[in-house]
């Protein structure tokens, strides 16, 4: 346990009732949404501290440095790479109480804590009249979180993922000082983009406590398609050809349609179509009835030269949230028996053979693997299901196969969830010996003495 003097000193940095060390008071904050048999485990002895403001954090970091107490920068714990658990003894920091956000009208932006959540970031920007199309996490992920794993989505095709939507951050080293990155503006080229370093950091080089997100006006209308086709071929053959043809969707989801069923009836909802083996979700937005129409009019010409099932369009608000709740809770409804999930990128021309390579697995290994994704930016989710029959090796077999499968398409072992704790060992399949050097030089610079997130992105 953290000696009484060292809790005292917290507990002068941020007040009594902002520092817990009861374990019924931490639980929860122990474990993030990584799947149980890969998730990492927590150290004994963790300090739960719940700062208010900026200042705050910069105190308390320059207490643990010069301590050398390991902190880990906490936001909803929706992460899926095991980033936010403490693994050595040492302080959470939940930013949960840096909740405030404010919206600036003029630049069409939201400054947000980085404890603001993403609903509460969309219903701010709704309330002003604006919006914030993309959707790259669960609901409960907060701003610092979703910064720090440049989280990406299902909308991310159209407005990019959540390293285009930064316009400032506001970090603390974890020496102390407070530093602002960026501006306001569109267009800046003043020296090395510190801010987009620590975008994707995963909470290793700066705590995030505030950010200015870009906002977009308010979309007037939104379709959704879903287009069920015969095979995952068809399927996926399409989508380059929608890229090609220029038009620009906000999101482009694949998934078979069995999966989807199971996830409604898990959600105690109803799939819209029977039709085919599986599908693409198509949502489109647009200025006005008449563009819209004649997007779906050219998405639909594209669609049919691989499918002859009718293709089924949703247009009131609950019908179209209803099909993004259903894909959004694949996950949810695979949880309990997934044993890793992966989460490939490649490019998309390589998707047809990336997924007939996984199917290829599929039937050699005979172990269950769904696939579905983020169809138009090549990112795929491949879930690794429970076989108990298959010895002990089994997943990290299948992870090397699927994880080579990637990288001879050219891709990357992840796209969106990030490397954590629990891919430490695979960094090097997709990164090289001089590349892994020089991001070690770059964590030691920022954090000298090794406190920020240990063991997490990057191996010792
Ligand atoms: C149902 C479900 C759907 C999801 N869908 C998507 C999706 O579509 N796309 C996607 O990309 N992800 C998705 N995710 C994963 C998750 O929502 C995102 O990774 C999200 O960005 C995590 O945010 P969080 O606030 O929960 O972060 P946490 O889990 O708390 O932390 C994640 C990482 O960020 C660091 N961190 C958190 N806050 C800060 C801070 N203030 N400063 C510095 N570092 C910080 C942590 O140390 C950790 O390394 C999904 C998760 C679930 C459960």
């Amino acid at each position: 346990m953290m000696n009484e003097i060292a809790l005292e000193k917290l507990r002068n940095i941020l007040g009594n009732n902002n520092v817990s060390v009861e374990r019924e008071q931490i639980l929860n904050y122990l474990v993030d949404e990584t799947p149980i048999p890969i998730r990492p485990h927590p150290a004994a002895d963790v300090v739960l501290v719940k700062p208010l403001n900026t200042e705050d954090v910069s105190r308390l970091m320059i207490f643990a440095n010069e301590h050398q107490i390991p902190i880990y920068p906490r936001g909803g714990g929706t992460g899926l790479a095991g980033g936010a658990i403490p693994t050595r003894n040492g302080i959470i920091l939940s930013l949960e109480r840096m909740n405030k956000i404010e919206i600036d009208v003029g630049n069409m932006m939201a400054i947000a804590e980085a404890g603001v959540t993403l609903s509460k970031l969309d219903e701010s920007a709704t309330s002003a009249g604006l919006s914030f199309p993309p959707h790259p996490g669960d609901e409960n992920a907060q701003i610092g979180g979703l910064v720090a794993t440049n989280a990406g989505g299902s909308r991310a095709v159209k407005h990019g993922i959540m390293r285009n939507q930064v316009r400032e951050l506001e970090i603390v080293l974890p020496t102390g000082e407070i530093l602002n990155l960026g501006r306001r503006v569109r267009k800046n080229n003043v020296g090395f983009d510190l801010m987009q370093l620590i975008i994707g950091s995963e909470g290793t080089l700066a705590v995030i406590t505030k950010a200015t997100i870009q906002l977009y006006s308010e979309p007037a209308v939104q379709l959704t398609l879903i287009i069920p086709y015969d095979n995952q071929h068809s399927a996926i053959s399409t989508v380059p050809k929608m890229i090609h043809a220029g038009i620009s969707p906000l999101a482009v989801e694949y998934a078979e349609l069995d999966l989807l069923k199971k996830t409604a009836e898990h959600l105690n909802s109803r799939w819209p179509v029977t039709q085919g083996n599986c599908c693409l979700i198509v949502i489109l937005e647009a200025a006005d009835r008449e563009e819209l129409f004649s997007q779906s009019l050219a998405i639909m010409k594209i669609c049919q030269q691989q499918t002859t099932y009718e293709i089924f369009a949703a247009e009131s608000p609950s019908d179209q949230s209803n099909i993004l709740r259903i894909r959004s809770g694949i996950y949810t409804a695979l949880k309990s028996k997934t044993m890793d999930m992966l989460d490939i990128t490649v490019p998309i021309a390589e998707l047809e053979h990336t997924i007939d390579a996984i199917s290829n697995v599929m039937a050699t290994s005979g172990v269950e693997i769904p696939v579905y994704g983020h169809a138009a930016d090549g990112n795929l989710h491949v879930h690794i299901m429970e076989a108990k029959d298959k010895g002990l090796n089994y997943v990290e077999n299948l992870e090397n196969e699927i994880y080579q499968i990637a990288n001879s398409a050219g891709g990357v072992i992840t796209g969106e969830h990030g490397i954590g704790k629990i891919r430490l060992e695979k960094l090097s399949l997709s990164l090289g010996r001089k590349e892994l050097q020089l991001m070690k030089e770059i964590k030691k610079i920022f954090d000298p003495n090794g406190v920020l997130n240990p063991e997490t992105k990057l191996p010792l």
